[in-house]
């Protein structure tokens, strides 16, 4: 056996048709779970596969919450209607869900840092005095002013209106005697699925409705 469970040919070279459904359902979605079973990526399942043989991850039955490993999972024969690899010598159902065994990875998609994701993190409102005085009348403001070396990163960075953006100048909001409404941070709502128009059934009971939400405004 090859180092992945893909590694050989599947399936016989003289069948196209068969080669290029294999092709697809190796195409697939996976999701990927870190280990505390947050969504953290979305893999082929090509992919989640060769994580699978390779011990990094567990397929997760979503009907009970079981976890499989490999050799658990190659077992089990598709039932009708259940999406399979065929290998040389068995059938291998595709999972739809993974969970990452040895990886205490977050969600690694990051939103785009950029002026109009400052705006919508912050909802057009003026971090400091909470009045939300139009687009044309807000800037970006850096906590810790870019001359005491403040950078541009998300948790630096937020919605000022004119005037306390001038009243604060460049002192951080503690030598300006203000106060910050909430601290700045990465918005947590960038779909990891952007690329992937395929949302599977078993997939909602891991990706919360605030998540679904969040996708919508965007
Ligand atoms: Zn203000």
């Amino acid at each position: 056996m090859g180092s992945t469970p893909i590694g050989h040919p599947l399936i016989d070279k003289g069948k196209k048709q068969v080669k290029s459904m294999v092709a697809n359902v190796l195409q697939r979605p996976t999701l990927v779970l870190n280990r505390n079973w947050q969504p953290v990526n979305v893999a082929t399942v090509a992919r989640a596969l060769v994580l699978l043989w390779n011990e990094s991850a567990r397929v997760v039955d979503p009907t009970d919450y079981q976890t499989f490993d490999w050799n658990d999972w190659t077992k089990l024969r598709p039932e009708d209607g259940d999406a399979f690899v065929q290998a040389i010598r068995f059938q291998v159902r595709v999972p739809e869900i993974v969970t990452l065994t040895d990886y205490d990875r977050m969600p690694t998609a990051s939103v785009a840092f950029s002026r109009r994701n400052i705006f919508k993190r912050d909802k057009y409102v003026c971090q400091y005095c909470g009045n939300q005085p139009g687009t044309e009348e807000l800037t970006i403001d850096h906590v810790v002013p870019r001359a005491q070396g403040g950078e541009s990163r998300w948790d630096n960075c937020v919605l000022a209106c004119v005037t306390c953006n001038r009243d604060k100048a460049d002192r951080t909001p503690k030598q300006a005697g203000m106060r910050i409404r909430r601290e700045p941070v990465r918005p947590k709502w960038k779909p990891i699925y952007t690329s992937h128009d395929v949302r599977i059934e078993s997939w909602s009971k891991f990706i919360s409705e605030a998540y679904w939400e969040a996708r919508l405004e965007a």
